[in-house]
C-alpha cells in the first residue's frame, strides 16, 4: 500500500493529473517522453477489468493520432485470461505490462552502476489480511521491465460475508472485485508461486534458503516487510520466508540522494512532476507507479542499496542502513 496524506476522494480521481508546480524548483530536469505520453491522456483511467463480457468503467478518449490507452487485463497478469484469441477482448484490454514502463524518455547517462542486478517493486494491499499482491521485476542495467507477478489473496481468518464486505468496498469504486472473487487464493499459496516464479528467474531456490540472489524488494516504506507479510504469516500460520528478510525502502533512497523528504508514492512523484496514473490503492498500479519513480531515480543516478534488515530469528529487529530516515 502506497501511503498518501492526500484524501482518497482526491486521490481517486487524480490519475492523470500533472500535480502543480511546488513552490520549489522541480529536483532534476525531467524529460520524459512518456510523461509527455501520458499528459495527453484526458481522462482518468482505470487499470482495471470491471468482467470479461463489459466495458472497462472509464473509456479513454485518446487524441485521433494516438493509441488508446487500454486497462490492463488483470486475468492475463494472473496467467488466467482464457481470451487471447478474441480480438475484441485484445482490443479493450493492455495484455503487456511493459507498455507503461517504457524507458523511452529517461537519459540513462547518469545510471550508476549498481550492486544489484534485479529490483522487484513490491507494494501489497490489504489493512486486515493482505489481498493483492503485485510484484514488478526491472532490470538495472537497463531500467526496462522483465516480468511481473500478481496475484489477489483471499484472507483466511474471514467469514464469506466479511470478505465481500470487504472486498466491495476495496475494490469496487476500481471495478475489479469480480475478478478479484474469480481468482484470490489463499496468502500460502501465493508464496508457492512466487517462490516458483522467483526459481525460475534464478533469483531464489528454496533448497539454497537465504536472501534473494542479486536481487532486492523494492517498497514504499518499511510496512509491507517490516510488519504486514510477518503478521500475515502469523495468521496463515506459515514461517516468514528468508527471502523477505531485507529490503530497500525507496522513501529512505529518496530522501538521502535527493535531500528532500517524501512521505508516500504521490509525494515523491509530485516532487519529481511525474504524474500519477491508473487507480491509485489498486496495488498493481501503485506498483507501476513506483516502478516509475524508480526509473526516474536510477536515470538521476541514485544508488539502489538494501536500507533495512531484520536480524535472524523471525521476531529479530529490523536495523536500518540510514540515520536520515523516513
Ligand atoms: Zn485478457
Amino acid at each position: 500500500m502506497a501511503f498518501t496524506r492526500l484524501h482518497s476522494s482526491t486521490v481517486l480521481f487524480s490519475h492523470l493529473r500533472t500535480f502543480s508546480p511546488l513552490s520549489q524548483p522541480p529536483l532534476v530536469p525531467f524529460s520524459s517522453l512518456s510523461l509527455s505520453r501520458l499528459a495527453n491522456r484526458r481522462t482518468p483511467v482505470s487499470a482495471s477489468i470491471v468482467a470479461m463480457d463489459q466495458n472497462p468503467t472509464e473509456e479513454i478518449e485518446a487524441p485521433p493520432t494516438r493509441k488508446k490507452w487500454k486497462p490492463l487485463c488483470l486475468y492475463y497478469i494472473q496467467g488466467k485470461c482464457t481470451m487471447m484469441e478474441d480480438g475484441s477482448h485484445l482490443e479493450k484490454f493492455n495484455h503487456n505490462l511493459e507498455l507503461d514502463l517504457g524507458v523511452d524518455g529517461f537519459v540513462l547517462n547518469k545510471l550508476k552502476p549498481q550492486e544489484l542486478d534485479y529490483l522487484l517493486v513490491l507494494d501489497l494491499e490489504g489493512k486486515v489480511e493482505i489481498l493483492e499482491f503485485p510484484v514488478v521485476m526491472i532490470d538495472t542495467r537497463t531500467m526496462k521491465f522483465v516480468d511481473s507477478f500478481h496475484r489477489f489473496v483471499r484472507p483466511t481468518m474471514m467469514s464469506e460475508q466479511k470478505i465481500t464486505q470487504y472486498i466491495e468496498g476495496k475494490y469496487g469504486k476500481f471495478g475489479v472485485d469480480r475478478v478479484w472473487h474469480d481468482t484470490a487464493i489463499p496468502f500460502k499459496d501465493v508464496l508457492q508461486e512466487f517462490e516458483h516464479w522467483l526459481a525460475h528467474h534464478n533469483l531464489w531456490e528454496k533448497v539454497n534458503g537465504g536472501p534473494l540472489n542479486r536481487a532486492a524488494f523494492v517498497t514504499c516504506g518499511n510496512w509491507d516487510l517490516k510488519t504486514k507479510v510477518p503478521d500475515q504469516c502469523q495468521v496463515s500460520k506459515i514461517k516468514l520466508p528468508p527471502y523477505f528478510m531485507e529490503w530497500i525502502n525507496l522513501k529512505d533512497i529518496f530522501l538521502n540522494f535527493y535531500n528532500r523528504r517524501a512521505t508516500g508514492m504521490v509525494t515523491m512523484m509530485r516532487e519529481l512532476q511525474m504524474p500519477l496514473f491508473g487507480s491509485h490503492h489498486l496495488g498493481i498500479d501503485d506498483a507501476k507507479n513506483i516502478v516509475r519513480v524508480l526509473q526516474h531515480m536510477l536515470s538521476d543516478g541514485a544508488l539502489m542499496q538494501i536500507t533495512a534488515r531484520r536480524g535472524s530469528s523471525e521476531s529479530g529487529d529490523v536495523k536500518f542502513t540510514f540515520k536520515n530516515r523516513i
